[in-house]
C-alpha cells in the first residue's frame, strides 16, 4: 500500500490517522520505510532530508552505528527487570557532569511526565500552589500546563475533558516582557511555585529570549521563593554540551529534559538540586514512580548518545547550522523578501513575516498560507521540515555539506517561486 491507501487505513483504527496531532498534515502524512543518517524514505519511494528528525531526538542521524550496535546487545539480555541496573548510575553521572543545575535526577518516559513532576516537586519544596507559563510554551500535554488565554485575563483549559477549576491555577505571561513579568510575581509572588520557560521558545518555531531576559527571570525568582524550571526538552543537549543553561550561563534550580537523552528511544527527566531532589519518593514525600523509569533500552540509547556529544561535537554540529543559515540569510536578501529567519546552534525557521518577534503575539501574525506551501513544495523536493510554522527545525551530524548546500538551493528556489 501507498501511503495515501495505508493513511486512508489508520484512520479506521488510529483517531485521525495518527498517535500525535502534529503529523497528521494534509492532504496525508507520508509513511516511513526506513531512516539512515541523514535520511528518512517512504513507502512510495521517496528519500527526505530531514530536518525534522523526529522533532529533535536524532541528532547523530537516524540508525547511527554505535546506537544500533549498543542497544542490540542490551535488548538480548533483556529490556524491562523491575529492579535497578548499573547503567542508570552512568547514565546520571554523565548528566550531572554535563549540566550545571542537576546533582541528582530521576529518569521518566516522556517529556510531559518530566514536566509534570518538576511541577509538582515544585509545589510540594515551595508549599505553594500556582505556577506560571509563557504563552505559546509547550511542556507536554498534561493538564496544568495545557491552558490557553480566555477573554479578560482568565486562563482557560487548552482542551475539551479539563476542569476549568485546574487551569485556575496556572498563570501566563508573554515570553520577553519585563514588565509583565515583574507586575504579576509582584501580585502572586505568595502563591507561585514555580515559573517554567523553554529558554529558546522550540513550540512555536524557534524564538530566542531577549538579551537578559532569562537572567531576570533567575533574579526574580530567587528573590520571591519561586523555583524556576527551565523545559529543556529541546534544548537539553542541543544547544551545547551543559544544554541552553550553559549556553545562556543562567542556571536554573530545575530542568527537565526529554528527546535527545533517550538517543531516539522513549525517555524523559527532571533534576536539580540535592536539597530539592530529595524530597522525590521514596527519600522525600513528592510521589513520583513509573513501571519504565530509567528503561535499560533507552537509559543505553542515551550513554551511547552522550558518548558522542563531546565538546568538539557541538563545534562541528554549530557549524553545520551557521551555514545553513548563513546560506537562507542570503537568499532572503537576494530576493528582497519580508521573512524573518529565526534560529542558533543546530536549530532554525523562517517565520513568514517581517519585523522582531519577540513573543507568541508576533509569532501568530506569521502568513501561514505561505508556510504550508513552503512546507510542501520543500517536501515536493525531497526536503522534510516540520509541517508547522509552529514548530523547529533541526540539524544533525549525519547532515554533510552536500545535504546542506543542496538544501538551501532548493529552500532558496522555492522561497523565489513563492
Ligand atoms: C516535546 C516537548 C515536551 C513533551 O515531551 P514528550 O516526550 O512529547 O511528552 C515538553 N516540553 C518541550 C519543550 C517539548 O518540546
Amino acid at each position: 500500500m501507498n501511503s495515501e491507501d495505508l493513511f486512508n487505513e489508520a484512520k479506521k483504527y488510529l483517531p485521525g490517522g495518527v498517535d500525535s496531532p502534529i503529523r497528521a498534515f494534509k492532504p496525508y502524512p507520508f509513511f516511513v520505510s526506513k531512516g539512515i543518517g541523514s535520511k528518512i524514505f517512504d513507502v512510495d519511494g521517496n528519500s527526505y532530508i530531514d530536518y525534522c528528525l523526529g522533532y529533535g531526538p536524532a541528532i547523530l542521524g537516524h540508525s547511527h552505528e554505535a546506537i544500533v550496535k549498543a542497544v542490540g546487545e542490551q535488548i538480548a539480555i533483556g529490556t524491562i527487570y523491575g529492579t535497578p541496573t548499573e547503567k542508570e548510575i552512568e547514565l546520571a553521572k554523565m548528566v550531572v557532569e554535563r549540566v550545571p543545575c542537576v546533582e541528582m535526577l530521576r529518569f521518566v518516559n516522556s517529556g510531559t511526565e518530566a514536566t509534570m513532576s518538576a511541577i509538582r516537586l515544585a509545589r510540594g519544596f515551595t508549599n505553594k500552589n500556582k505556577i506560571v507559563k509563557f504563552e505559546g510554551g509547550y511542556h507536554g500535554c498534561h493538564d496544568y500546563v495545557l491552558i490557553k488565554p480566555g477573554s479578560g485575563g482568565a486562563i482557560k483549559p487548552d482542551s475539551l475533558g479539563i476542569p476549568e477549576d485546574t487551569s485556575k491555577n496556572t498563570l501566563s505571561l508573554p515570553f520577553n516582557d519585563e514588565e509583565a513579568l515583574i507586575q504579576l510575581v509582584d501580585k502572586h509572588k505568595d502563591e507561585i511555585a514555580t515559573i517554567i520557560v523553554e529558554p529558546v521558545m522550540g513550540n512555536i518555531g524557534c524564538l530566542q529570549p531577549k538579551n537578559g531576559f532569562l537572567k531576570l527571570l533567575r533574579d526574580i525568582t530567587k528573590e520571591n521563593n519561586i523555583l524556576l524550571i527551565f523545559d529543556e526538552v529541546i534544548t537539553g543537549f542541543r544547544l551545547s554540551y551543559g544544554s541552553a543553561q550553559e549556553y545562556f550561563n543562567v542556571i536554573p534550580d530545575l530542568v527537565t529534559f526529554g528527546k535527545i537523552l533517550g538517543g531516539g528511544f522513549p525517555i524523559g527527566a527532571f533534576g536539580g538540586r540535592k536539597e530539592i531532589m530529595g524530597m522525590i519518593s521514596p527519600s522525600g514525600g513528592v510521589y513520583q514512580a513509573g513501571t519504565f523509569n530509567g528503561n535499560p533500552v533507552s537509559i543505553t540509547g542515551g550513554i551511547t548518545t552522550l558518548n558522542e556529544l563531546n565538546k568538539s561535537f557541538y563545534v562541528s554540529l554549530n557549524k553545520k547550522g551557521e551555514y545553513l543559515r548563513s546560506q537562507i540569510h542570503d537568499s532572503i536578501e537576494d530576493l528582497s523578501l519580508n521573512l524573518n529567519l529565526s534560529g542558533l546552534a543546530s536549530m532554525f525557521q523562517i517565520y513568514f513575516r517581517n519585523g522582531d518577534i519577540l513573543n507568541y503575539d508576533d509569532v501568530k501574525k506569521s502568513d501561514i498560507k505561505k508556510f504550508n506551501k513552503y512546507f510542501k513544495t520543500l517536501l515536493k523536493n525531497g526536503i522534510f521540515i516540520p509541517p508547522s510554522q509552529f514548530e523547529c527545525c533541526f540539524i544533525s551530524n549525519a547532515h554533510n555539506h552536500d545535504d546542506l548546500e543542496k538544501t538551501a538551493n532548493i529552500i532558496h528556489d522555492v522561497l523565489k517561486e513563492l
